[in-house]
């Protein structure tokens, strides 16, 4: 067996095997997943129904959780960042977001980002690595932890750090465990996944036969503005992507989400809603508007009001559905990967 990490890297399903690996009968295995995701134990001390020799065992080869809140900032809105410390020094960010009776954890799946777009702090370093399957369930148990006991995690989108297609076996295990009702049994519809695209990815998606959401991150109506605000995907042939598209509403019957960053003199003119307009006539899907939450060190800026009311306005009027994000989080820092840079630039400032 290869060594075991942690133990939220097991698949939901492998807690059995472990047991009997290692000399116990499988109800044992279950015994332990329970503590792992129903009672949220962190200790194996407290794990009462373990035989002694098992729970020896598990502390000398893993541990329960690897991740750790390093540091969390909230606005007034109650949308918080949190910086988590992974175990081998590296940094991500988990960020929750109330809103009405819905509390959205929007997690990660990479340190970085090879796609590089250019209005993302995410992108600006590369990828470092991608994320362990546990690394990447836990967050939404660290989330669901700093909650008031009345109070759940009710959805998750993919939408953190990083491309999750690019940590593909990673995602699709992670997925599992949130919604299998021995993990942490949250349903599919309330899990999205947001990615840039790429259609074998999609279409691999699609054949998981679960209703997960589909965001897909278009931001620009033409492949030559796409190919530069997308250096890592947007050599994709926009038609191949909606064809993807197409075939995962096809199978899931999810209507899909796309994206579009709006950034003031790039890609939010009428004539980009016009064109946007031609691209998606006839598909059943939503558009998310996204007004660009500034990044230090780009140049990037969010249009004016008048600017996104009105390229909103041009597809409402064509009958495509949209959804404004609300621009929130500014002052914590929460556009996407830009906490863990401006910790890691204090950090370099200081030593240096
Ligand atoms: S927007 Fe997403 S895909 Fe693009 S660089 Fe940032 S994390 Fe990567």
């Amino acid at each position: 067996m290869k060594p075991l990490r942690c133990l939220t890297d097991l698949p939901v399903d492998g807690f059995e095997q472990l047991a009997t690996d290692w000399g116990q009968r499988p109800f044992a295995g279950r015994n332990l997943r329970r503590w792992v995701y129903e009672r949220r134990s962190h200790h194996f001390s407290e794990m009462t129904d373990l035989s002694g020799k098992f729970r020896g065992q598990l502390s000398e080869a893993t541990v329960v959780r690897s991740l750790g809140i390093h540091s969390r900032r909230e606005d007034d809105g109650g949308t918080t960042a949190f910086l988590l410390q992974l175990d081998d020094g590296q940094r991500v960010e988990t960020v929750l977001i109330p809103e009405g009776d819905r509390n959205t954890v929007c997690v990660s799946t990479q340190v970085g980002c090879a796609v590089a777009c250019v209005f993302c702090a995410s992108g600006m370093k590369g990828l470092r690595r991608n994320l362990r399957a546990g690394e990447i369930v836990e967050q939404v148990m660290l989330v669901q932890e700093s909650l008031p006991e009345t109070e759940r995690v009710t959805n998750v989108v993919v939408m953190g750090i990083g491309e999750p297609t690019m940590n593909f076996a990673a995602l699709c295990q992670a997925l599992e465990t949130w919604n299998h009702p021995d993990g942490l049994g949250l349903g599919a519809r309330r899990i999205t996944i947001s990615t840039v695209g790429y259609p074998n990815k999609i279409d691999q998606l699609a054949s998981l036969g679960k209703e997960f959401g589909l965001a897909v991150s278009l931001h620009a109506p033409r492949q030559d503005l796409r190919e530069q605000l997308l250096p890592g995907a947007g050599k994709v042939p926009l038609p191949d992507l909606l064809a993807a598209a197409r075939r995962y509403y096809q199978k899931t019957h999810r209507r899909v989400t796309f994206e579009y960053v709006l950034l003031d003199g790039i890609n939010a003119f009428a004539r980009d809603a016009e064109q946007l307009c031609q691209l998606l006539r006839g598909f059943p899907c939503f558009v998310n508007l996204i007004p660009m939450n500034p990044v230090d060190g780009l140049p990037y800026r969010r249009p004016p009001a008048e600017m996104v009311n009105a390229f909103r306005n041009i597809l409402e009027q064509s009958g495509i559905e949209v959804t404004q994000r609300k621009t929130r989080g500014d002052g914590i820092a929460a556009a996407c990967g830009q906490l863990r840079l401006r910790e890691e630039d204090a950090e370099a400032t200081e030593v240096g």
